[in-house]
């Protein structure tokens, strides 16, 4: 007998007919004599819909009254799910986020998980009851609802699975897994057997949407291995995600591209210690974040730098860039909203040489111009036009991922 906790995401739930069909697989799962939690999110697109709502009568809704609104998405869900459950036979529990003991600090709409308290859960799973549990949600210290952030349901499963010590934590989503790449971009990705959580962060933050990324953060620090697999697939092993140190043989496991990227330099900067500091510290208390970086090599004492930025926070970096410019008496500014950042992902790459040259050269081999470099023990990056991003992906994906 195993301690399962599944998570089933919007898409898995969006109908009653997928309910009774999600329902079915967890009588079925239970049947073989295993003890279950599962944690739910919101019908379909309901929590976009909640969103529109709420704006439709406030400019800017209030954060705790937003909560409010967006927890009752996943609450449906619940009570959805365990009736579903209930008229096949089985018993069902179903717990929203502060019955459940799920206690987070007071931001609302993006809190964090502080502690659980998994004691009901776990006497209800004494009693042989299948757990329904609404991912997403907590309960502030002022016992006020809240909301872990968009996407939040898969870190309601993984740390579940944490607190109560599953033996398997499985994400059910509409994808049999994670693919080498976005198949919608490149139909020729492939779906990855194993992944290390590193590869999957890394993978997050070069525009892959893949997984909610504080929810790999959590498997990793508290080491839940996970599997993203198929709702509605009979078969299929999915993609396993657990501590991997090493993989031998395989040098890159993913390729990304993110075309919400935008290139902001400025030219002539005095190069000076302090001026780098000066710059990304404006940018910095503005919470605007900076990906790439690159500095040109500096002539006559100065220098030009540019970095890139994600494109909804473009016209305002450069709006700081074009006043910090002025007072340390650098030259022009410039805004590129065209480019994109090309990725590839592998922990072997650290071990194996020559992975950036084979990039580059596969790059300009399909003509793609790249405009900035940047590395790391487990990626590299480049920034590209965006019309050519494409094009750069799959040069990529054929060098590194198609043999
Ligand atoms: N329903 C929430 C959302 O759409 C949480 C989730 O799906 O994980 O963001
Ligand atoms: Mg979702």
């Amino acid at each position: 007998m195993s301690l399962i906790v599944q998570k089933y995401g919007g898409s898995s739930l969006a109908t009653t007919e997928n309910i009774k069909y999600v329902a079915k697989k967890i009588v079925d799962r239970k049947k073989q004599k295993n003890k279950l939690v599962v944690v739910v999110s919101a019908m379909g697109k309901t929590t976009d819909n909640l969103i529109k709502m709420a704006e439709e009568v406030h400019h800017c809704p209030p954060e705790k009254e937003m909560d409010i609104l967006l927890s009752t998405g996943e609450m449906v869900s619940v009570a959805m799910l365990c009736m579903a459950i209930e008229e096949m036979g089985e018993a069902a529990e179903g717990f929203v986020g502060h019955c459940a003991g799920i206690r987070t600090d007071n931001f609302h709409t993006k809190a964090r998980i502080q502690t659980i308290e998994p004691s009901r859960i776990i006497s209800e799973l004494k009693k042989e009851s299948i757990i329904v549990l609404a991912g997403f949600q907590g309960i502030s210290p002022d016992n006020d609802i809240t909301t872990l952030g968009r996407g939040g349901s898969d870190l309601t499963a993984v740390a579940i699975s944490a607190a109560i010590k599953a033996d398997l934590c499985e994400i059910y989503t509409d994808v049999k897994g994670i693919y080498t790449t976005d198949p919608h971009l490149l139909p020729n990705a492939r779906l990855i057997r194993e992944l290390s959580y590193e590869e999957l962060l890394e993978m997050s933050s070069a525009g892959a949407r893949v997984m909610f990324s504080r929810a790999v953060e959590f498997a990793k620090k508290y080491n839940v291995p996970f599997v993203v697999k198929s709702t509605f697939a009979e078969k299929g092993e999915g993609t396993m995600v657990k501590e991997i140190l090493l993989k031998e043989g395989a040098d890159v496991s993913a390729a990304a591209l993110d075309e919400k990227q935008a290139k902001l330099t400025i030219f002539r900067v005095p190069d000076r210690p302090g001026i780098s500091s000066r710059i990304f510290s404006s940018l910095g208390k503005a919470n605007i974040n900076v990906d790439v970086i690159v500095q040109s090599v500096s002539k006559e004492k100065y220098a030009d730098i540019s970095f890139t930025v994600n494109i909804s926070e473009a016209e305002k970096a450069f709006s700081i860039i074009k006043e910090v410019a002025k007072e340390i008496n650098a030259g022009n500014t410039s805004c590129d909203m065209e480019v994109a950042k090309l990725t590839i992902i592998g922990i072997g790459m650290m071990h194996h040489a020559g992975i950036a040259g084979k990039m580059f050269s596969a790059l300009a081999d399909a003509g793609v111009n790249i405009e900035m470099i940047s590395t790391s023990e487990t990626k590299i990056s480049c920034i590209v036009k965006r019309s050519e991003g494409k094009k750069g992906l799959k040069a990529v994906h054929r060098e590194f991922l198609e043999k």
